[in-house]
């Protein structure tokens, strides 16, 4: 490996990004990337997936490639890439034909460095013609093909693109093959197979880091439909002062909490936007903008909302429904805490979630969808395998365990990340930081209703619903009880000194855990799950034993939720200020706010987003350090040389009347 190159892109890395060095894995994939190698980066979001492809964008020469499903990233990371003093460009059907035509002959010209496109221009004609030529003697030259969210070219995830399925073949149509690139936040074992067999990469470095991101809290939280909205407001306004984001399984569900929380929270000076794809182009735009600039700082929105936000410093992503898999869950979950600093992650759930969810599935695949998937089998394999998944999200949400273990297990990623992070090392025992492990809630042993509903359900032959099966074992005397003759069954009242309720919550929880199952259709019956037998063969050497989370009939307060969270916050704002060089003068939130006030009018007068300008670490950055010349203001993790040159003089000049105006 040619030294000289990887000191180029040092540089780079701290000249276009202001970042003095790689974090562990970056490195790598980079080196591998600038020797010619192919390279996979499976990294959860936030991780800093993009410098892995565009330090060596702006290192080697040539254009870079780099293929987005994203059209509407692309823009917002061409304008960050340009405020950071790159050429960067983007081909997508966001421009018109003309516009296209002069970007690839630009690009032909060699203006750019790197180009990002989405996957179905790789089809087009003209594309290809500009790609040949690029890569043929006296061309501009592709030092790199990198494929962003590469995992949609798995039909084994949920987000498959069948466009994802021409990038082998476009590089197959080239002439000289460009080193490969692939990286991806969510990718299960399975995938990241697929990742590598269908994009075509060879012998491919492969940095998996972990995919834990030690700086989000999780928690799950079992509650009814109305007590979610009161949960939500009251959380939102004990943390005006922070951003969030709020996601609904559908626009009815987002229209609804939106006049609630909006109506609520107006009063306590939060602006609340919404999102979703039922809304006019232009109103979602807006909606999104007021977001980013935190003008509105909480956005109620569905899944649609979310894809390519970049905003750095969401504090929290409550769900108001369960998402359709913990890949889904995760990567909505992760647009928390991007910066690195403390936040939360909330879903909140109830059995109406997984109704809705199933109803979804058999919509989308059952007999009805016969025009889109016509072939029978694979409609049936298909819904097979969202169940699955939606199945892994239920255990989600009843784990007794550590939430965070439970995802990274998911992942499969328990040993590759133990060794690059002590939490996740800590995670097999408990975490400590999600609502499982700071024990925010009690258990209690259902062993013995357990076992008598499976051996009950057993015993009549899995032939009645819920409900009778609860009224059975708690021994009613109801007339249907009588004409069924379950009064004579065996296990007829064996426990009647349990209320019927709780039986039959009890069986929800067994269906949920895969000890029984519940039929589809309108009058479902429960049969016996394949984890019965764990249930049948219990004997001293395997014993049964089933602990559950205890139901309340009241949720804590958020106050209380609260405080594990900020007290991490506190300590991430001590850590920094115990860094700090010289004796402040004045509060640091006071000169924040300030700075924050000087950031906004650059974005207004540029039209960019905020962060890009200098996100709000960066801000804080300057409150820590306090720099007065351009060289101390360069240490500020996040401000480059172009940041710099653009803006330096007018925040050094704002630290410094800051400080004279608290000390005189
Ligand atoms: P991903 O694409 O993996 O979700 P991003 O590329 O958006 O992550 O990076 C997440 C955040 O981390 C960004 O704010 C980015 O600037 C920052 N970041 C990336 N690499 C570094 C680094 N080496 N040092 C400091 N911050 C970094
Ligand atoms: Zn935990």
């Amino acid at each position: 490996m040619d030294r000289d190159l990887m000191g180029a892109a040092h540089e780079a890395l701290r000249r276009y990004f202001g970042y003095g060095s790689f974090r562990p894995g970056q490195d790598r994939l980079v080196e591998a990337v600038l020797s010619g190698r192919d390279a996979l980066g499976v990294m959860p979001t936030g991780a800093g997936k993009s410098i892995c492809y565009q330090v060596p964008a702006l290192t080697l020469s040539g254009i870079t490639l780099v293929v987005s499903p994203l059209v509407s990233l692309m823009g917002d990371q061409v304008r960050a890439l340009k405020a950071a003093g790159a050429r960067p460009s983007y081909l997508n059907s966001s421009l018109t034909p003309g516009q296209r035509n002069t970007v690839l002959k630009r690009a032909s010209e060699g203006w750019y460095q790197i180009m990002y496109v989405a996957p179905e221009r790789l089809s087009d004609p003209r594309f290809i013609a500009f790609a040949q030529a690029a890569v043929a003697p006296g061309g501009v030259g592709i030092p790199l093909v990198a494929v962003d969210e590469a995992h949609c070219v798995s039909q084994w995830g949920q987000d498959f693109r069948p466009s994802y399925l021409q990038i082998s073949e476009f590089i197959d149509a080239l002439p000289v093959r460009p080193p490969l690139a692939a990286f991806t936040a969510t990718a299960t074992e399975r995938v990241r197979a697929d990742i590598v067999a269908m994009l075509g990469l060879r012998d491919p470095e492969t940095v998996v880091t972990g995919f834990d991101r030690e700086n989000l809290y999780f928690a799950a939280e079992e509650m009814g439909d109305k007590a979610k909205a009161v949960w939500i407001r009251d959380y939102a306004i004990s943390h005006a002062d922070e951003s969030g984001i709020v996601y609904c399984s559908t626009r009815k569900a987002v229209d609804e909490l939106y006049l609630q929380l909006d109506r609520a929270l107006a009063p306590h000076g939060i602006r609340v936007g919404r999102y979703h794809a039922g809304m006019s182009a232009d109103e979602r735009t807006a909606n999104q903008v007021a977001f980013i600039d935190d003008a509105a700082p909480v956005i109620v929105a569905t899944n649609a909302f979310g894809m390519g936000i970049d905003k750095p410093n969401v504090r929290y992503v409550i769900h108001h429904n369960v998402p359709e898999s913990i890949e889904a869950y995760y990567q909505e979950a992760g647009r928390a805490g991007r910066d690195g600093d403390p936040a939360s992650c909330y879903l909140l759930w109830n059995g109406n979630d997984f109704r809705l969810r199933r109803f979804l599935i058999d919509r989308e695949y059952g007999e009805g969808a016969a025009d889109e998937v016509p072939d029978p089998e694979a409609r049936e394999r298909a819904r097979q395998n969202r169940y699955r998944l939606l199945t892994a999200m239920e255990g989600y949400c009843e784990t007794t365990g550590c939430l965070r273990a439970y995802i990274l297990r998911y992942f499969g990623d328990e040993g590759a990340l133990g060794v690059e992070s002590p939490a996740a090392r800590g995670a097999q025992d408990g975490c400590g930081n999600c609502g499982n492990c700071t024990g925010a809630f009690e258990t209690e042993d259902v062993t013995e209703v357990a076992r008598q509903a499976v051996l009950f359900v057993q015993a009549t032959g899995g032939r009645f619903g819920r409900t009778l099966v609860a009224d059975a074992l708690h021994g009613a005397n109801t007339e249907k009880i009588r004409s069924l003759h379950l009064d004579g069954a065996a296990g007829y009242g064996s426990l009647a000194h349990e209320p019927t309720g709780r039986i039959k919550d009890v069986v929800s929880q067994l269906i949920g855990r895969g000890y029984l199952v519940q039929s589809q259709g309108q009058f479902p019956v429960v049969g016996l799950g394949p984890r019965a037998v764990e249930v049948l063969a219990d004997s001293p050497e395997h014993p049964f034993e089933l602990t559950v989370k205890r139901r309340a009939a009241r949720r804590r307060s958020p106050e209380r939720v609260r405080r594990a969270v900020d007290l991490l916050r506190e300590e991430a704002a001590e850590e920094g200020s115990a860094r700090s060089r010289r004796p402040h003068v004045g509060d640091d939130a006071e000169l924040f706010e300030r700075l924050r006030e000087l950031r906004r009018s650059f974005a207004a007068e540029r039209q960019w987003a905020p962060y890009m300008i200098a996100s709000d670490k960066a801000l804080r950055g300057m409150c820590r350090l306090r720099p007065t010349t351009r060289e101390e203001l360069l240490e500020v993790p996040g401000i480059g040389e172009r940041k710099a040159d653009e803006f330096g003089e007018a925040f050094l000049s704002e630290i410094a009347s800051f400080e004279e105006l608290r000390r005189s």
